[in-house]
C-alpha cells in the first residue's frame, strides 16, 4: 500500500529549532533569541507553556524548602514571574505540601505572557505543528520532518533542542534513552478546578482534615478514591480552588493507546473527587467542577541517556559539579501507583547542581534537550522535573544552542565557561 500524502510541501531554516514550547521549550527559545540566535518554535497545539499551561498553575522550585527559603532559579523565569505580576495573575504560596513556597499564577493569563516574552525576543512561533521524524546527516541531527494541515515540512537547523518532555526527537535520532520498559515511571495525573467554592471554609480545612476525610469517604465503599493524599489549593481568584487528586498508573505515555485509556480514567476520576469534595468537604457544597486539565498530566516517560546521569545519591548528597547550569533544592517527590506519595529530602536549606552533560544526548550531535527529558535516574529525576528547573534548564539550552551556532561549534564541545558566563549575565542562579 501507498501513502498518498506522502510530500514535502515545503522547507524551513532556523539557526535554533526549538521542539515544546512546555516551560523547558518556551525558556529555551526566548534565551536563545536573547543570545542572538534566529530562533524558531515548534509546538504541536495552539499555545504555548505545556503542563504549566495544561495541567497546572504552581512553579514549584523557584525555593528552597524548609523554614528559610532561598531564590535559586533566575534570569528568565524571574521575567515570566514579573510579567504574571504586572497583570495581577500570580501570588506567592508559601511552603506548600514540603516542595517550598510555590509561584501560583492564573495559566490562561500565562498563556500569553509567554507569548509575549517570545515574541518580544525575536522567537518565530509555529503553532499546530507535530515534529514526527528527524533529518540525519552522519551523527548528527540537521533537521526534522513536522506535521501539519497542508502536509509535511522539513526543518533544517544548525543546532535543536529537544523540549518536548518525551524526548521525541532523540528517540528517533537513535540517542539512548530509559522509559517505561527500563524501569518504573510516575504515575499520571488529571487535574480539575472547582468553582463556586467557599473559600473562608475550604481553607479552614488543614491537609490532614482532608486526607481523613478522604479515607473515610474510601472506606465507606461509595466512592471509587484511588489516591488518599491528594491536595487541593487557592487560585488567584475567589470561589476557585485548583485540585491535583486523580492518580492513573502503569502508563507508557508515548503508546496512544495507553495514553487514550488514561485519559478516560483521569476524568472519570476527577468526576469521582469532585463528588467527594461536595459530599464531604466543608466549603464545597455548591461548588461544581468547571475544567479538566486539557490532557492528562505526565510526569515521567523517556529520559535520555546523556554524558551524564543525574543520580540519587547526587541529589540527596547535594553534590556540586563544575559545568554546573542550574540548581536545585526539591525533594524527591514519588508519585507511584497505589494511595500515597513518597517525600525525600536534601538537607535543609541544600541544594545540589544540575550538569551542563545532562543535557547532551550520548551517540548523536547537534542535539541538546531540556526539561523534563533530561539524563536523571527515576528517583533523581522526581527531584529535578519541576517547573523552575526546566525553565534553568531551558535557558541554559537555549543559551549553549545560540553560542554553538555563533562559535561554529558543536554544543558538545561548547567551553562550558563561556555558558556559564553568559547564563550569569542572564541572571541565572548558579
Ligand atoms: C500532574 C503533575 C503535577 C505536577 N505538579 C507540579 C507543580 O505543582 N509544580 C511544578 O513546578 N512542577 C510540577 N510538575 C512537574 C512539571 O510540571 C513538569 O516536569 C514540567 O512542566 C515539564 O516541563 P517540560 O517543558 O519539560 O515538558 P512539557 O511541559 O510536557 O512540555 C512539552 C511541550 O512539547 C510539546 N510537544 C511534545 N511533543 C511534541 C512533538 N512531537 N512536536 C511538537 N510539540 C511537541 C507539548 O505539547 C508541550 O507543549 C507536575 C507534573 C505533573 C504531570
Amino acid at each position: 500500500m501507498r501513502i498518498h500524502s506522502k510530500q514535502i510541501i515545503a522547507e524551513k531554516r532556523a539557526e535554533v529549532l526549538v521542539v515544546g514550547s512546555g516551560s523547558a521549550g518556551a525558556a529555551t527559545a526566548i534565551a536563545a533569541a536573547k543570545t542572538g540566535a534566529d530562533t524558531l518554535l515548534v509546538e504541536r497545539y495552539g499555545f504555548m507553556g505545556g503542563v504549566s499551561t495544561q495541567v497546572l498553575d504552581t512553579f514549584y522550585g523557584f525555593y528552597t524548602p524548609g523554614s528559610s527559603p532561598r531564590k535559586i532559579v533566575g534570569g528568565v523565569p524571574d521575567l515570566v514571574v514579573d510579567a504574571l505580576k504586572k497583570r495581577g495573575a500570580m501570588l506567592i504560596r508559601p511552603n506548600t505540601y514540603g516542595a517550598g513556597d510555590g509561584v501560583t499564577y492564573d495559566p490562561e493569563t500565562l498563556k500569553m505572557v509567554w507569548e509575549s516574552l517570545a515574541l518580544e525576543a525575536g522567537v518565530r512561533l509555529l503553532f499546530h505543528t507535530f515534529v514526527m521524524d528527524v533529518l540525519m546527516e552522519g551523527a548528527r541531527v540537521a533537521g526534522v520532518v513536522a506535521a501539519t494541515k497542508r502536509g509535511w515540512f522539513e526543518i533544517r537547523a544548525d543546532c535543536i533542542v529537544d523540549a518536548t518532555g518525551d524526548a521525541d526527537v532523540a528517540a528517533w535520532s537513535g540517542a539512548p534513552y530509559e522509559g517505561p520498559d527500563e524501569g518504573p515511571v510516575q504515575s499520571l495525573t488529571t487535574t480539575f478546578r472547582m468553582t463556586g467554592v467557599d473559600d473562608a471554609r475550604a481553607r479552614a480545612v488543614r491537609k490532614d482534615a482532608l486526607h481523613a476525610l478522604l479515607a473515610q469517604a474510601a472506606e465507606s465503599g461509595k466512592y471509587d478514591l484511588p489516591r488518599r493524599e491528594g491536595s487541593i489549593h487557592i487560585t488567584p481568584y475567589p470561589g476557585v480552588m485548583a485540585t491535583n487528586m486523580t492518580r492513573v498508573g502503569d502508563v507508557d505515555a508515548t503508546d496512544p493507546e495507553q495514553l487514550t485509556r488514561a485519559e478516560v480514567e483521569g476524568r472519570r476520576q476527577a468526576m469521582e473527587y469532585a463528588r467527594f469534595l461536595r459530599d464531604f468537604v466543608p466549603g464545597y457544597e455548591h461548588a461544581f467542577l468547571t475544567d479538566f486539565s486539557n490532557q492528562i498530566g505526565v510526569r515521567e516517560s523517556r529520559r535520555i541517556r546523556g554524558v551524564y546521569r543525574l543520580t540519587k545519591e547526587d541529589v540527596l548528597a547535594a553534590r556540586k559539579f563544575d559545568d554546573a547550569i542550574a540548581q536545585c533544592g526539591a525533594p524527591i517527590e514519588e508519585h507511584h501507583s497505589g494511595r500515597d506519595t513518597h517525600w525525600e529530602y536534601l538537607p535543609e536549606g541544600a541544594t545540589y547542581d544540575i550538569p551542563y552533560r545532562c543535557l547532551l544526548p550520548q551517540l548523536v550531535e547537534g542535539l541538546l534537550v531540556a526539561g523534563r527529558c533530561l539524563s536523571a535516574e527515576h528517583d533523581a529525576h522526581a527531584s529535578v522535573r519541576s517547573m523552575g528547573q526546566c525553565m534553568a534548564m531551558g535557558q541554559a539550552a537555549g543559551a549553549a544552542a545560540a553560542l554553538s551556532c555563533q562559535g561554529e561549534t558543536l554544543p558538545h564541545a561548547l567551553p562550558v565557561d563561556t555558558l556559564r558566563e553568559r547564563l550569569a549575565g542572564m541572571g541565572a542562579v548558579l
